[in-house]
């Protein structure tokens, strides 16, 4: 391709509203242009690297078995009702009526769509295990569309979806598109690491998220140095916390003690008190598909919710208002707590389990009860893990300080098991020809994210550096004059004709513009690798071959396309996997 018959409108300025790098260079390199806020065009260039990525993750899907179908975008509200999920996840519908006034939903994603069919195709176990997989503009209501192609409204997104007969082979499915999924990211020059992620109402252990790090990320993943524990911090647990107290601490009666003006925990701390965080018992009232629970953890700790989605086994809660707790406790927050309540149901975090001597609210303002011993004096109905890991805190496998860092997630893989093909009828005879629900997993990567969080890990001042694998261009010709009849543009167009008819996917920068645009603009879209041919070095007979960000080297005129193949294969070393 020549430069001129393209369009590659690099930009010298930042674009004002581009607040994270690799939004400022998806739109400098010419890559995607904004129509409106969560809404991108993707000029040639970026079509070119967005068809290079599906083109991987097709191949990876198609060896991990997954067949490719095509589904609408367009669904009807019915199969959201039926799934139970039209009211959970309407908040991101985008909803169209059609000339009859009749409601359609534009996908935001396709388990309903693809279980249906497998429910009409599927009815022996001889038919499976089955993975059905498509690439497809997802559209979604974000509260926050912002980072360019990071959280857009509309994107392209590879959906694939398993159908087992066994739980057992359910595991091998997810153990697939788990690997397909290293393989994928390790092609497109990412790396993105897997974590393990929350379920939500879904229960079980079988989710990981694949995240890049990155500071922009809208993700907080836990991990420790030697990475054998990494999980998103919605899921993320650590080992457990030594009890609070002693046998001294618990052989004292519950003792109440005046705290007049104390309104929070901090109040606690301070003198004439003095009760450190841990000491204390954060009581918190939410409210349950309208009943109230208490739910109970250190004072120092804080509440995860969603872990606390997981043990409630639903998401529709929230917390109670100051009138609501007026009602249900006789006090504000800062003087609440859970001894002697019995008519609310109690969960309180693993942390507080035989903690003795702990301090907590007593239900009348200005009061609270101390020599509290939680499993002497609380009616907890539940204890579980609901608190959010913090940085220090110890892995649960190494026991190291856990750390926090942001990332980006890319990819998603998880077992859902029967929920939706109960739900839908996608049931099958199993070999005694019972009637039983497929074992199902879902699995999704963003196309269109993970193009931008490339450019998020790859680049450097200059601008982006494209992994030889997806690059629009895996190399440039920067010819230092654009006059046909120069010497310059002749050996140009040998070199571009001979790299061209081996296959290399070669742009030939034929712009009449100053070297220094050029070189500035072929960095800054970020060809692998740039062939610059002036007069000076051809003087000497040699063009000059540089790898993106690596040193230049003089190479003589007929051993260019021998060089430049070289190079790239150089390039693609760690990027081509058996
Ligand atoms: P997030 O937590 O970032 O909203 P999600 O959990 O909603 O993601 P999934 O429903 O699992 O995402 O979708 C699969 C993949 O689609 C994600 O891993 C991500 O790469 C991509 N994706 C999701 N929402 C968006 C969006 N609004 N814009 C671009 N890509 C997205
Ligand atoms: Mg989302």
């Amino acid at each position: 391709m020549r430069w001129t018959q393209t369009f590659m409108p690099t930009l010298r300025e930042t674009p004002a509203d581009a607040e994270i790098i690799s939004h400022k260079l998806l739109l400098r390199a010419g890559i995607a242009r904004k129509l409106t806020g969560g809404l991108y065009t993707f000029l040639p260039a970026g079509v070119r690297v967005l068809r290079k990525i599906e083109t991987i993750v097709r191949e990876e899907m198609n060896r991990a078995g997954a067949l490719e179908v095509l589904m609408p975008a367009l669904q009807p509200p019915e199969i959201w009702q039926r799934s139970g999920r039209y009211d959970t996840a309407s908040e991101v519908f985008f909803r169209v009526k059609d000339r009859a006034r009749k409601e359609w939903i534009l996908g935001p994603t396709h388990e309903e769509v693809i279980t249906t069919m497998v429910a009409d195709e599927l009815n022996s176990y001889r038919q499976f295990p089955r993975n059905f997989y498509q690439i497809q503009t997802k559209f979604r209501d974000e509260i926050r569309p912002r980072f360019g192609l990071m959280r857009a409204k509309e994107f392209i997104m590879k959906d694939a979806y398993s159908f087992d007969c066994t739980d057992e082979a359910a595991q091998t499915s997810y153990q697939k598109m788990y690997d397909a999924y290293s393989r994928i990211f390790k092609r497109c020059g990412l790396q993105a690491i897997p974590v393990e992620a929350d379920t939500g109402v879904m229960g079980g252990k079988f989710s990981h998220e694949f995240v890049v790090p990155a500071e922009s990320g809208e993700d907080e993943v836990v991990y420790s140095e030697g990475g054998r524990y990494a999980a998103n911090v919605e899921k993320a647990a650590c080992k457990p916390f030594e009890p609070i107290g002693t046998e001294a601490d618990a052989a004292l009666p519950i003792e109440r003690f005046a705290t007049p003006g104390v309104g929070t925990i901090d109040d606690l701390t301070c003198e004439p008190f003095g009760v450190p965080a841990w000491r204390q018992i954060k009581t918190l009232v939410y409210v349950v598909e309208s009943k109230p629970i208490l739910v109970l953890l250190r004072g120092d700790h804080s509440l995860n919710e969603a872990k606390l989605t997981g043990v409630l086994g639903t998401a529709k809660f929230r917390p109670a208002t100051a009138d609501e707790i007026l009602e249900l406790l006789k006090a504000h927050p800062g003087s609440l707590g859970a001894v002697g309540v019995a008519h609310v149901p109690v969960y309180a975090d693993e942390a507080l389990r035989n903690c003795r001597g702990m301090v907590t609210g007593a239900n009348e303002d200005g009061w609270h009860l101390r020599h509290v011993v939680t499993d002497r004096d609380l009616s907890v109905g539940r204890w579980a893990d609901l608190r959010t890991v913090r940085a220090g805190d110890l892995c649960p496998v190494t026991g190291e300080p856990l750390k926090l860092r942001r990332a980006i997630e890319v990819g998603h893989v998880f077992k859902l098991g029967t929920k939706y093909s109960i739900a839908l009828n996608a049931l099958f005879l199993d070999e005694s020809g019972k009637q039983q629900p497929a074992f199902m997993g879902c699995y999704g990567i963003g196309i269109t994210r993970t193009l931008q969080a490339v450019i998020e890990q790859c680049h450097d001042q200059d601008g982006i550096l494209w992994p030889a694998t997806i690059a629009p261009y895996t190399v440039c010709i920067t010819p230092l004059s654009a006059d046909p009849n120069s010497q310059v543009m002749q050996v140009a167009e040998q070199i571009y004709a001979e790299l061209g008819a081996s296959g290399v996917e070669v742009l030939m920068d034929d712009r009449n513009e100053r070297p220094g645009v050029k070189f500035k603009d072929a960095d800054l879209i970020g060809f692998p690798i740039r062939v610059g041919i002036g007069e000076k070095s051809l003087a000497n007979g040699n063009v000059e071959v540089k790898r993106r960000g690596g040193a230049l080297t003089a190479v003589k005129v007929g051993e260019a396309t021998c060089a430049v193949r070289e190079l790239l294969k150089g390039c693609l070393a760690n990027l081509n996997l058996p």
